[in-house]
């Protein structure tokens, strides 16, 4: 039996409430505290007392994934805020703040532009369509999660930059865009974290993709981070019950209902109140796949990767996407090179079944779609990366292998440079043909940031 618990949020402002707290020395507590100034910070109950070890900080790896460390900031970006924050005036702290985040690259790759669905030559807010098949939405209740992500590449959303939030403020848009494109067999509801939603709110929002009009729907996914942050949600609380009834239900009306869910170590699989609320969920008739970044303090270890995919699939879930953290917050602690996360992901899946190797990566979720590093080889004397995409804005650029220069150093695709003296990948041009097209947009959120969930990423 799971006795019930109810939520308790630690905000930055709450952070000396913290029970934990006092084994902070005060040096530390205070950079917290200035970290927490600039990037969104919140925890809970339940990780403060079941899944971070206290004697193993500042190492443990769920303390690294909700607390700030002071290295997440420049040298001169924590000075700029640490005097701020001495001299205690608000109005100096919260303009540093502002000036320190738009350094950090809020919107990375500078692709603010494409992937915005228009209807009747307006665009959908709440929507983004990248790749044929699936459609993104980002309901307007669901912007914000249980607890914090230190890697988090939406952070942008969670803290007060109202320009970059974007979720699905009036719901008939959306509706008719995905009515019209009858080749959207997936959506998949995102956030922040859908799971936030009351039971009502998330009943109301599924059950408009279950009539009629949208028979091409086949799959509903939920990206979350609430089997990792809150298990109760699905066991204890207040409306669990009527949260898997909705699962029946979906899955009742002859459609597919995944929850994708976000895991970055195995410790956020060992509480008896995830193994209940998962084998809740799968009682459903509802499947969990298992997505996570691979993160330098976090999870940059095989035998970590290896643990975590083989408990997965003790518990019946099935590992999908291991991903590069791309270039945005706090990137520069957190981030390893390719090199490295392949070498993580092929280390960790060799130890493996075949039931594991359903996981694919390492993946950057970049501009022309999803990239995986196949591996490293020897061409005609020259070391090269072959890469490979598996999922494209065009979906004929999928699945046909090609070459970077072998790059140890290199972090993301952009460092990449072509193999065999070319000047570009194959698809470039039509990528520099969409750019050009979306031109006369100017909207200011972008695909990448909006889609942790899947990096997530950064789901
Ligand atoms: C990853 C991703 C999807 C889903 O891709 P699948 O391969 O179907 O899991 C959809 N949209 C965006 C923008 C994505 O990054
Ligand atoms: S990575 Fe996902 S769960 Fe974590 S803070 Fe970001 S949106 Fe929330």
């Amino acid at each position: 039996m799971i006795t019930p618990k109810k939520l308790k949020i630690y905000n930055s402002k709450d952070i000396d409430s913290i029970p934990q707290i006092s084994i902070l020395s005060e040096n530390e507590l205070f950079a917290l505290k200035v970290v927490a100034t600039v990037l969104p910070f919140r925890t809970n109950n339940y990780v403060l007392k079941e899944l971070i070890n206290w004697n193993n900080i500042p190492e443990d790896p769920i303390y690294q994934l909700n607390f700030m460390q002071k290295d997440m900031l420049t040298r001169i970006q924590f000075d700029e805020m640490a005097s701020a924050i001495k001299r205690n005036n608000p109005y100096e702290i919260k303009n540093t703040a502002i000036k320190i985040r738009t350094e950090l690259n809020p919107h990375p790759a500078g692709q603010t532009k494409v992937n915005i669905p228009e209807l009747n030559n307006e665009p959908v807010p709440g929507l983004q369509h990248k790749y044929k098949e699936t459609a993104l939405v980002f309901p307007s209740k669901s912007q914000t999660c249980q607890a914090y992500c230190t890697f988090c590449f939406r952070w942008a959303q969670f803290v007060d930059v109202n320009d970059i939030k974007f979720s699905t403020c009036n719901k008939t848009g959306f509706l008719s865009y995905l009515q019209q494109h009858k080749e959207i067999t997936d959506i998949l509801l995102t956030g922040g974290d859908p799971m936030i939603m009351s039971a009502k709110n998330l009943k109301e929002f599924i059950s408009l993709l279950l009539k009629p009009e949208f028979e091409h729907i086949q799959s509903i996914r939920i990206g979350t981070k609430s089997l990792s942050y809150w298990p109760y949600r699905f066991v204890t609380d207040k409306d669990a019950d009527e949260i898997l009834k909705l699962f029946e239900h979906v899955k009742n009306s002859k459609k597919n209902i995944s929850l994708m869910a976000h895991f970055n170590h195995y410790v956020e699989l060992s509480t008896d109140v995830v193994k209940e609320a998962i084998k809740r969920i799968l009682s459903t008739g509802t499947q969990i796949r298992t997505q996570s970044p691979v993160i330098k303090y976090i999870n940059d270890e095989p035998n970590v990767w290896e643990k975590m995919w083989k408990d997965q699939v003790a518990l019946g879930c099935v590992p999908y996407y291991m991903f590069v953290e791309r270039d945005t917050g706090a990137n520069n602690y957190f981030e390893i090179s390719l090199l490295k996360a392949y070498n993580i992901y092929r280390e960790a899946i060799i130890k493996t079944s075949g039931l594991c190797r359903t996981v694919r990566g390492p993946v950057m979720s970049a501009l022309p779609g999803k990239v995986m590093v196949n591996g490293i080889t020897q061409i005609n004397g020259e070391k090269v990366f072959q890469l490979n995409l598996i999922q494209g804005r065009n979906p004929e650029w999928c699945y046909k292998p090609f070459y970077a220069k072998f790059d140890p150093s290199a972090k993301w695709l952009s460092h990449l440079k072509p193999a065999f003296g070319k000047t570009k990948f194959f698809y470039q041009d039509e990528i520099n043909k969409i750019l050009i097209d979306s031109e006369n947009y100017d909207l200011s959120f972008n695909d990448d940031l909006l889609n942790s969930q899947f990096q997530l990423n950064y789901d």
